[in-house]
């Protein structure tokens, strides 16, 4: 006989992340209709056309809160016309990465990291991304162009830790994934594979078995740092494909980003380091956001933040408080804040 499975978990299941990924919501009305709200009751809305797409899959958006427009998840997606105003001290490209980025693909700013841009896509679209302007169009590797990374690793002996990022490179297929970091496991100084990726937060069915599988068969330490802002997206599902790679024996960290309106109070940032332990997290950074234009609404003035932090710090142990920083461009690592008391 076999076990009966809950109603839920059937749907979860028989649903694969690729199809959550094209099916995902694309348009202003059917995140409105499915959320329950009416665009007459959001101010600032943009209904015209969007120069970066709106995109959440559905097992994000089933977590929004019908019929609230203030949802804290729903404001992480939904286009506002206040995007489209020019901030003074708002740019296009704010850490300079056009000039890190001397190879395709590659971002070698920091000492012994190097950042493989993957792909230049995301599983879904967030209002403030600090990559909302990056010429992506021009890092768009295929697995042959993926030569010239893997030459560049080789010939440099001081990189010991190389970072899948992106875009979300989680989106390429484990076959890829697989293979690349099997190549990259051939050279022998790097000794840390790092992912940064929202994917099990967003679809949390990314976490296959064969995921699990290539990031673990290497002689690599695997370590995920994934990207979540707020407790209301720690649902059961992600809970346990986060467990999934923790009991991997994956060192599974969360950036976040302090966002206005979203996460800057000290009850939804202390649920959100609770939560994410919960899940077998630990909270890494918390990073306030890169002066990327577009994205002005959403910004917290560093004082503020450094205020917020040192309310935070009363109210939780030390290895549940996310490190305040800021990137600056042409620095030799993220700059830290420390917490004003
Ligand atoms: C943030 C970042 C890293 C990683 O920095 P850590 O402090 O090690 O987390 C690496 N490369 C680039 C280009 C980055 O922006
Ligand atoms: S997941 Fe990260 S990179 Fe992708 S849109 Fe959101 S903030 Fe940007």
């Amino acid at each position: 006989m076999s076990p009966i499975i809950p109603r839920s978990e059937q749907l979860i299941h028989s649903i694969s992340w690729q199809s959550e990924l094209s099916g995902a919501i694309n348009d202003l009305d059917s995140l409105l209709q499915y959320t329950g709200n009416k665009a007459s009751d959001i101010e600032g809305l943009d209904t015209g056309h969007l120069s970066f797409p709106l995109r959440v899959p559905h097992p994000y958006a089933s977590r929004i809160e019908q019929g609230n427009p203030h949802d804290p998840l729903l404001r992480q997606v939904l286009p506002l016309a206040a995007e489209n105003h020019r901030v003074p001290g708002y740019i296009s490209d704010p850490l300079d990465e056009a000039s890190s980025n001397i190879t395709p693909g590659i971002i070698h700013k920091y000492h012994g990291r190097v950042l493989l841009i993957l792909t230049g896509a995301c599983a879904i679209n967030c209002r403030y991304c600090f990559r909302r302007e990056f010429p992506y169009a021009e890092n768009q590797n295929s697995m042959g162009e993926w030569q010239q990374a893997l030459d560049y690793i080789r010939q440099d002996s001081s990189i010991s830790e190389v970072i899948f990022s992106g875009g979300d490179p989680l989106l390429n297929s484990d076959k890829k994934l697989q293979q690349l970091t099997r190549s990259i496991a051939d050279i022998e100084h790097v000794k840390r594979l790092r992912i940064h990726t929202r994917l099990p937060v967003v679809i949390p069915q990314r976490v296959t078995d064969e995921m699990l599988n290539w990031l673990t068969e290497t002689r690599l330490q695997p370590v995920v740092v994934i990207h979540t802002n707020h407790a209301a997206e720690i649902d059961n599902q992600v809970t346990q494909a986060l467990i999934r790679l923790r009991d991997k024996g994956i060192t599974l960290l969360n950036q976040a980003v302090l966002l206005k309106g979203i996460n800057d109070n000290v009850d939804t940032l202390k649920q959100l380091s609770e939560r994410l332990f919960q899940a077998g997290v630990l909270p890494y950074y918390l990073h306030l956001l890169d002066k990327i234009q577009g994205a002005a609404h959403f910004d917290s003035d560093e004082s503020s933040a450094q205020r917020l932090l040192g309310q935070l710090s009363a109210h939780l142990p030390g290895y549940l408080m996310p490190k305040l920083v800021r990137e600056i461009a042409g620095e030799a690592s993220k700059t830290l804040l420390l917490p004003l008391l």
